[in-house]
């Protein structure tokens, strides 16, 4: 067993040993390189302090802020390498900070304090690989597990019931019985963490590959991150559903990356962002079926509203998470938006590019195609999801179409110039030419244009007045 470090990270652990300290990469770095994947970042421990790393690296440059924990970062390359003094965590009062951390020389004593088997390996080249908990044999079965006893680590430090799952997801893991059921009982403290820690572990979740199996997994322990989804937890639906609610919902999460494969974005133009929207909007979609199930005279169950009462509710979910302002925008109009019936003639096409926009209408059927993905097969699903896919190709086809003012062949000055008086009245004839033009009435072309905007010069649109 060897593990490739970079040059630079290698050269660090030497300086430190040279200086008679020892020192390890340690976390994340030695068990994705366990794994087989290249570590993005290369964690590195030592029995230095704060002090005496500045001293060692004095030629280099330093970045001190995590100094007073114990973390110096030296920059090498361009890449900034976190070296973090061996400690201790000291009693966690609020479940979320410790009251203050204690240097110690034993690395032993620090990789006790990491939360999981898997996360608690060091490594150095002349020593090989410390991994005093089975974290090695965690990594081969697939199994987050707490370092010692789980209540204890998840009452010091409530965030941790959340890394379980975000791992969960990220490593395609199961989470040993033990460790989860305390995550379970412990979950409602996640509350005393602060929005934004709660955010990013949510985040890194969702973007995970094994998002779908995690989250179906995991409900239990989610609910006390957000609690709206505890009524999800068994909430039956009606034929052409697989599952409660929460179970279709982690399914349409889990459905995401392949439907962007397959059907929305094979050559993968979306940025991180977009992606971000689809994953938030596809976890929250179903939020609000709980509060709108009913029964029809037919026996069966229906949702009625649950559109709008869920973007609601997705707004308040992210709202209290402080999430970026894009998602509290983007994620809620979709989710308003998820359960409408879709266009199927190019002009209403057309009117729907232009209401939502290209991106809005990609998100849009992305969601659509995720949720059905999410189905039973059935023949009204099957349906639904020829229909989402044929409107996807169908707004393919348009996408150089006209459905914009920015495109039609004539602008604001050809208005004016034809007698359109200035002000809004030159907004609103361009929009009246582009509805005939999405309409097929007028073909979008500098003569016709012109001459149409010749003739609602003469005849000025009807001024909108109260409504009787
Ligand atoms: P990633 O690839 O997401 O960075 P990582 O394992 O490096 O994964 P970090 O959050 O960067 O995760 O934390 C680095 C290491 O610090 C972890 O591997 C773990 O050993 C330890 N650690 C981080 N957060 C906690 C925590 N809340 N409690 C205990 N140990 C922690
Ligand atoms: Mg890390």
């Amino acid at each position: 067993m060897h593990i490739e470090l970079p040059t630079a990270a290698a050269q660090l652990l030497q300086a430190l040993h040279a200086a008679g300290h020892s020192a390890y990469a340690v976390g994340g770095c030695v068990r994705d390189s366990l794994r087989g994947h290249t570590p993005g970042d290369w964690d590195l421990c030592t029995s230095a302090t704060p002090e005496q790393m500045q001293a060692i690296f004095a030629a280099d440059k330093l970045l001190l802020n995590g100094a007073k924990h114990g973390t110096v970062a030296v920059v090498r390359g361009g890449k900034a390498y976190e070296i973090t003094t061996y400690r201790l965590d000291g009693a966690y009062s609020d479940h979320r900070r410790p009251d203050r951390v204690d240097f110690v020389p034993d690395v032993h004593q620090d990789l006790a304090r990491r939360d999981f088997t898997v996360n608690a390996m060091a490594w150095a080249p002349d020593e090989g690989l410390l991994d005093d908990f089975g974290g090695q044999a965690d990594l081969a079965a697939g199994v987050i597990r707490c370092v010692g006893d789980p209540a204890a680590r998840f009452a010091e430090d409530a965030l941790r019931i959340l890394r379980a799952v975000r791992f969960a997801a990220q490593l395609d893991f199961g989470i040993d019985p033990a460790t989860a059921a305390a995550a379970v009982a412990a979950r409602d403290t996640l509350q005393t963490i602060a929005a934004e820690r709660l955010f990013a572990e949510l985040d890194k979740l969702l973007a995970g590959p094994a998002a779908g199996r995690a989250l179906a997994r995991c409900g239990e322990i989610l609910a006390g991150a957000v609690p709206e989804i505890a009524p999800c937890l068994g909430c039956a639906q009606g034929p052409g559903h697989i599952g409660d609610v929460w179970q279709h919902t982690a399914a349409a999460v889990g459905a995401l990356p392949a439907v962007l494969r397959r059907d929305i974005d094979p050559d993968g133009t979306l940025d991180e962002k977009q992606r971000r929207v689809l994953r938030w909007a596809l976890l929250l979609h179903d939020l609000a079926k709980p509060a709108c199930c009913r029964i029809g005279k037919d026996g069966h169950i229906r949702f009625p509203g649950h559109n709008r009462q869920g973007a609601a509710l997705a707004e308040t979910v992210l709202d209290r998470l402080k999430a970026p302002a894009y998602l509290r925008g983007q994620v809620p109009a979709l989710i308003a938006m998820h359960d409408t019936p879709l266009p199927d003639t190019d002009p209403a096409a057309l009117h729907f590019l232009n209401r939502c926009g290209a991106q809005g209408v990609q998100a849009l059927c992305c969601v659509k195609l995720a949720d059905l993905a999410a189905h039973a097969r059935t023949p009204a699903v099957q349906h639904r999801r020829q229909e989402a896919k044929r409107f996807w190709r169908r707004v393919q086809r348009l996408q150089n179409a006209c459905y914009t003012t920015a495109r039609l062949a004539v602008n604001g000055a050809d208005a004016l110039a034809e007698g359109i008086p200035a002000g809004p009245a030159v907004g609103q004839a361009l929009q009246g030419l582009l509805e005939r033009v999405m309409d097929g009435a007028l073909p979008n072309e500098r003569g016709a244009l012109l001459a149409a905007l010749a003739g609602m010069a003469q005849k000025p649109p009807a001024k909108a007045g109260p409504q009787p």
